[in-house]
């Protein structure tokens, strides 16, 4: 299994190349050459079966080129947190992906990624440079997924006044080899900076360069995984009925891991984006043209991405056939109002705290649910609400309990340099930079 740009313009390149390269060399993203189909046993509910055990048999599917048996230590090392499906209410699911280090499903896809890289690099030595824009959540996954990994430094670009507090502290307080980099500018300028840099010559010359973006197909591979296992789960344990899945989206990598868990064969009646009020993926449903806008700032910060890179790759899945999206795809945008409104009223009905980001697909999950009857329905729960501890307890008037783990960084001291949204001052900081 090869993975080819979708531009099709550089070769088709087994999994190590697609991950160290991050973005092909055309400019355009890595997209696997045909979906393997798993295995039909998990499909059929084994109360024995594991989430790395499914997660394994998805990235081998698409990586033959790293043996199973180092695909699975390396699933079990970065995936050492369970991945619950929880009940909230009658038929309405949320998957817990927020059990990693950070505490945001991030985690899941930058800790496989860091750790395969480190196997590639301790076998064939050399050094990489992680590139990572980042609206938040990403930063802080890439510096703890990151730190300490030998032979390896990482770039953190995240823009100034734009991300939380905890999040800030989650990426500008390790040190080592974690730089942090705080632009003046929106997440968009951030991405751009790094999509130009991944193709200068000048740096890829001096420099040996990824990204930990969702640009980066190595991202996606255990996110496939956990929408099998979401399936898997709700067989095993509570409703037989085919589920629609809600995906909170901003950069549209979850929703594109969704995509292909269908496409390996799980069962979902329908998959539905949910968005905040940066809704490119909404108007693109509507228009079938994709404009990429100025992104707004809103309470689920991690999705205010005005240009969502994987849409060209969701579009790719469906062989630029947009009837053929729309019968599978729809997309809601829900407003901060709403959100708001969203985390206090399932709080209200079920204890359940919601952080912003899950409470965009909660509400989306209502909306829809009106329209079709008794169908399950599954939302990952991309963020733990303590993130997000002021719009969470403004919403519900308590206080949400803050995890040891945020508590403890939160006096730590931020280590950030500040630069300007210019890429020339950026490329000179990088290329003089050799740590
Ligand atoms: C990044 C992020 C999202 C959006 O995920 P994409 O894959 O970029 O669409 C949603 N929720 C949280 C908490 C995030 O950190």
């Amino acid at each position: 299994m090869k993975f080819r740009s979708i531009s099709g313009v550089s070769p088709a390149v087994p999994f190590r190349e697609a991950l160290f390269r991050g973005l092909a060399p055309d400019g355009t993203l890595y997209v696997p050459e045909t979906i393997p189909p798993l295995p039909p046993r998990f499909f059929e509910a084994h109360p024995s079966t594991s989430f790395p055990e499914v997660a394994t048999a998805v990235i081998a599917g698409f990586a033959g080129d790293i043996p199973e048996t180092e695909i699975s230590r390396i699933v079990r090392a970065a995936i050492s947190f369970p991945v619950p499906l929880i009940q909230i209410e009658e038929g309405l699911y949320v998957l817990e992906l927020f059990h990693g280090p950070t505490l945001a499903f991030k985690d899941i896809g930058v800790r496989f990624m860091a750790q395969t890289l480190s196997a590639f690099l301790a076998k064939e030595g050399g050094h990489l440079t992680i590139l990572t824009a980042t609206s938040g959540d990403t930063g802080g996954a890439v510096a703890h997924g990151f730190h300490g990994v030998p032979n390896i430094s990482a770039y953190l670009l995240y823009p100034a006044g734009r991300v939380s507090r905890i999040q800030e502290q989650q990426m500008t307080t390790l040190g080592g080899n974690i730089h942090a980099m705080e632009v003046d500018g929106t997440f968009d300028d951030c991405q751009k900076l790094i999509k130009e840099t991944l193709l200068d010559p000048d740096v890829v010359l001096a420099r040996r360069l990824t990204t930990a973006n969702s640009i980066n197909i190595g991202r996606l591979l255990p996110q496939v995984a956990y929408y099998i296992w979401a399936d898997l789960q709700l067989r095993m344990l509570f409703d037989r009925h085919n589920p629609v899945i809600v995906v909170p989206s901003g950069n549209l990598g979850n929703l594109t891991a969704a995509l292909y868990a269908k496409n390996m064969g799980i069962a979902a009646e329908g998959f539905v984006a949910a968005t905040n009020e940066n809704k490119v993926l909404v108007d693109y449903l509507s228009t079938g043209s994709v404009v990429p806008t100025a992104p707004v700032h809103t309470y689920s910060s991690a999705m205010d991405v005005g240009n969502p890179n994987n849409i060209s790759r969701i579009q790719n899945l469906f062989g630029n056939n947009f009837e053929f999206l729309r019968s599978v795809l729809s997309a809601v945008s829900i407003s901060d109002e709403e959100t708001s409104d969203e985390i206090q009223r399932t709080f209200e009905r079920s204890g359940y705290l919601l952080d912003p980001h899950t409470a965009v697909g909660i509400r989306a999950a209502r909306i829809e649910k009106g329209k079709r009857g008794n169908t399950p329905f599954i939302v990952p729960a991309t963020a733990h609400p303590a993130k997000f501890p002021e719009i969470v307890e403004q919403a519900t008037g308590s206080p949400v309990t803050m995890p040891k783990e945020l508590r403890a960084i939160l006096t730590k001291p931020k280590q950030s340099m500040q630069i300007g949204a210019d890429y020339q001052a950026w490329k000179g900081i990088i290329l003089r930079n050799r740590a």
